[in-house]
């Protein structure tokens, strides 16, 4: 009888030490020079790892499958940020950015097709959720990327978990996801450059906490009162502002690093005097820095973008109270690469994008 073929992808370090040992009495050893061809080289051709003795090179060929990204379409911004529709299990399909800033790159990708937060500023959350994606449906997105930017000689330095989904929605696959990006004979990443990004689900974020997995954190924060985040985001009635902010201070940061607090400014509804007061006051006393991303005028959802000098404003009086601020720009607005407004349906032909473009890259703060 033959044996389902396994994805490679889809298997943490330690999940693959121990299928080794089980089905091949092969010892970690093994792992470690596998995880290095696939993951350090970019060798999936089990002729090419040839310190892997032919027999059991023969016997892995057989198990071991690598499934090649699908880029079903790429656009580029003039800003330089590249926005790609990738096809996954069952011809859905998924976006990935490239957002590209001064100095680097950063590489934001989907956890989930759909999402079921349901935030009602969010076009991915008009949506709803269609499915969670495997580890191997992340991480060939990561995969499809380098391979592109070979044609653009660049390449990213920090990864996001801010495209479509909730990601601890989808906590194995994007935590062994995240393993594999940080294990330093996987992607190799430092986990202050890979970071996920939560709506607020309170009991995913302890079990983060606990896991022991290392990794940059960013909450969607959006409001400064229960009344206007369960408005908006309607995750907040079963974990209100107060539980939230509690799993952030337990959250361990290492020295000099922080959680990210995202707020989504939405004109006249978030925004105002009172709520750059209350913010203040919600931040004191945690390790926290604050991304402000203005909402993007023409999502059609019914919110309004801020004014420009008002974003400053805010920024400037969270930096005057001893709150780290920063504002995130819109990148790719041509072609509407913006990450949390990501909306695909799962025909062939992609939806015509009408979305307005925002981006948040949650990439750590210039030191
Ligand atoms: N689901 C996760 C990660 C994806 S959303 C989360 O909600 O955190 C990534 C970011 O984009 C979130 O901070 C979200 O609040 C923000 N976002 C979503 N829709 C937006 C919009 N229309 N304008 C500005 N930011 C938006
Ligand atoms: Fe989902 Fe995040 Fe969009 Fe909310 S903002 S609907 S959690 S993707």
């Amino acid at each position: 009888m033959t044996q389902a073929t396994l994805d490679f992808y889809n298997f943490s370090y330690s999940e693959l030490v121990e299928l080794l040992d089980k089905e091949f009495g092969a010892t970690k050893f093994r792992a470690n020079q596998m995880f290095e061809w696939v993951y350090r080289k970019g060798v999936t051709d089990f002729e090419q790892m040839t310190n892997i003795g032919r027999d059991l090179r023969e016997r892995l060929s057989q198990r071991f499958v690598f499934p090649k990204a699908r880029i079903h379409d790429r656009q580029i911004s003039t800003d330089g940020t590249r926005k790609y529709l990738f096809e996954v299990e069952g011809g859905d399909l998924v976006e990935a950015v490239m957002i590209k800033q001064l100095k680097r790159m950063t590489l934001c990708v989907s956890s989930q097709v759909g999402c079921a937060m349901a935030c009602s500023f969010c076009r991915t959350g008009t949506m709803g959720l269609k499915r969670s994606l495997s580890t191997s449906e992340i991480l060939r997105q990561v995969n499809g990327v380098i391979e592109d930017a070979k044609n653009f000689g660049d390449s990213f330095s920090n990864i996001v978990f801010m495209g479509m989904g909730e990601p601890l929605h989808n906590y194995d696959g994007v935590t062994r996801a995240v393993r594999n990006l940080t294990n330093s004979i996987g992607y190799g990443m430092s986990p202050r450059k890979v970071t996920v990004s939560t709506s607020g689900l309170v009991p995913q974020m302890r079990k983060l906490a606990e896991s022991g997995v290392a990794v940059s954190l960013a909450v969607s924060l959006n409001a400064t009162t229960d009344e206007t985040r369960t408005e908006v985001m309607p995750v907040n009635k079963r974990w209100p502002i107060k539980e939230l902010l509690a799993a952030v201070k337990d959250f361990p940061v290492g020295p000099r690093k922080k959680v990210t607090i995202e707020y989504v400014m939405l004109g006249g509804l978030n925004d105002t005097d009172a709520d750059m007061k209350r913010l203040v006051g919600l931040m004191r006393g945690l390790p926290v820095k604050v991304n402000l991303i203005p909402y993007n005028d023409n999502a059609g959802l019914g919110f309004n973008s801020p004014a420009r000098d008002w974003v400053f404003t805010w920024q400037r009086y969270l930096n005057d109270h001893g709150i780290q601020a920063f504002i995130r720009w819109s990148k790719g607005a041509d072609i509407a690469a913006a990450c949390g407004q990501l909306a695909t349906d799962s025909r062939k032909e992609p939806r015509p994008s009408r979305l307005p473009v925002l981006q948040e890259d949650g990439q750590q703060a210039a030191a």
